[in-house]
């Protein structure tokens, strides 16, 4: 299958897509609630109805998470390195369409800002909404680096003009209404894994090789994560894993922390990145999550819903792995 995703860019782009599997809420809470113990002092799984996202402490752009939800796993790190390739721009205008024919959709997700606009490479918090009529409502955030020696950095929300990403995204997408998610509450970080890094472990574990994908917004209420924002492309190639965190400009967020992402058990066979999350405050800082610097207090509030299909995107036909932390 054959796309044009934005007909700005008029680019036909390949798309893959792949069933996922869907458990039932009530096996994902046994699954996790078992999981996650090595992982937090104290955690809670249930299945509630989703809070209304559009509200605080959550600030996005549709009220919930249900309805037709899909994985979206666009492009990927071969387009950022060694050199970028700059004509990787993609539109979220067209992905309902895409994603089997969802007329109002509700997109979250990590990805690369749209650089013609940001006039750089940026970190993009996704988070918009296109109604059936064309329109969108877009809070998407990007987060971009001024000057890395001094550590100075924007987190700004991209107007409703601008629906355009770069090189590489992980999204949620779906219908953006109220129904029933899981809500997964941990309290004091215990083990080495992050928090997304600690539920798709405990998936993989249980389901093996069926993957089971899922995406949603998680909040940290407390203490402090480590978050890198990506600088302008590099002249320099960046070959290696030690090339790359020398190039990115690392910090750490003050909670009330909101990341929204996507995460899958185990790859079937799409080149995928398993887990991408990004983050926002209301203090102006954004970026990529690796981990929470402070496990005692670390307090996390995530709800999120299983998705049925992953949809893979103009997946590079020359790939490697550096970059998919
Ligand atoms: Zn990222």
């Amino acid at each position: 299958m054959a796309c044009t995703l934005e007909p700005l860019l008029n680019t036909e782009l390949p798309v893959e897509s792949h069933p996922l599997h869907c458990p039932p809420l009530d096996e994902l809470v046994g699954v996790l609630s078992k999981g996650l113990s090595s992982a937090f002092d104290f955690v809670d799984v249930k299945v509630v109805d989703c809070p209304n996202l559009t509200l605080e402490p959550f600030h996005l752009s549709s009220e919930g998470l249900s309805g037709s939800p899909r994985l979206i796993d666009f492009g990927g790190p071969p387009y950022l390195l060694p050199t970028v390739k700059r004509d990787k721009l993609y539109g979220f205008s067209k992905l309902g369409e895409v994603c089997g024919g969802i007329k109002q959709s509700f997109i979250i997700g990590a990805g690369a800002g749209p650089w013609p606009y940001a006039g750089t490479n940026c970190e993009m918090m996704a988070n918009l909404k296109l109604t059936e009529d064309g329109k969108i409502n877009n809070k998407t955030r990007i987060a971009k680096l001024l000057n890395v020696e001094k550590g100075e950095f924007t987190l700004e929300i991209l107007p409703n003009s601008e629906s355009r990403f770069a090189l590489l995204g992980n999204f949620l997408l779906s219908e953006g209404k109220l129904g029933k998610v899981l809500k997964i509450h941990c309290k004091k970080r215990i083990g080495d894994d992050n928090f997304v890094t600690a539920i798709r472990s405990s998936l993989e574990k249980h389901y093996g090789s069926q993957p089971v994908g899922m995406g949603g917004v998680f909040i940290l209420s407390q203490g402090k994560a480590k978050h890198h924002i990506m600088p302008d492309f590099s002249i320099t190639p960046l070959k290696t894993e030690e090339d790359l965190n020398n190039w990115l400009f690392f910090y750490e967020m003050n909670a009330p922390i909101i990341s929204v992402g996507t995460l899958i058990s185990v790859d079937p066979g799409l080149d995928l990145r398993v887990q991408h999350f990004h983050s926002f405050n209301l203090n102006g800082e954004g970026g990529h999550y690796h981990y929470d610097t402070t496990p005692e207090i670390a307090e996390y509030t995530a709800y999120m819903t299983p998705a049925e299909f992953i949809y893979r995107v103009d997946k590079p036909t020359d790939t490697h792995n550096v970059g998919r932390d």
